[in-house]
């Protein structure tokens, strides 16, 4: 199963994003500044890295990302 971001009920926040922190692995999630995002930013997966561990789902302090 792989992480997927529920981007509603994320609010993208960097420095406070647990998720960002759990995940054991560089760069199989990172943030990325977006203007188009409503905050300006989004986090966003690399599926090829993701050793699908799941750390960041459990981690996640809005249940924002599922494993599906
Ligand atoms: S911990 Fe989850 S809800 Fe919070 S910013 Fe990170 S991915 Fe989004
Ligand atoms: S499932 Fe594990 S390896 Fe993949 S992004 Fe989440 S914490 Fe990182």
């Amino acid at each position: 199963m792989k992480p997927k971001l529920v981007e509603r009920r994320c609010p993208a926040q960097k420095d406070l994003c647990k998720a960002l922190q759990a995940c054991p692995v560089e760069g199989a999630i990172t943030y990325v500044t977006d203007e188009e995002a409503p905050l300006g930013g989004r986090i966003i997966f690399d599926y090829d890295r993701c050793t699908e561990c799941g750390n960041c789902a459990a981690e996640c302090c809005g249940s924002a990302i599922e494993m599906r």
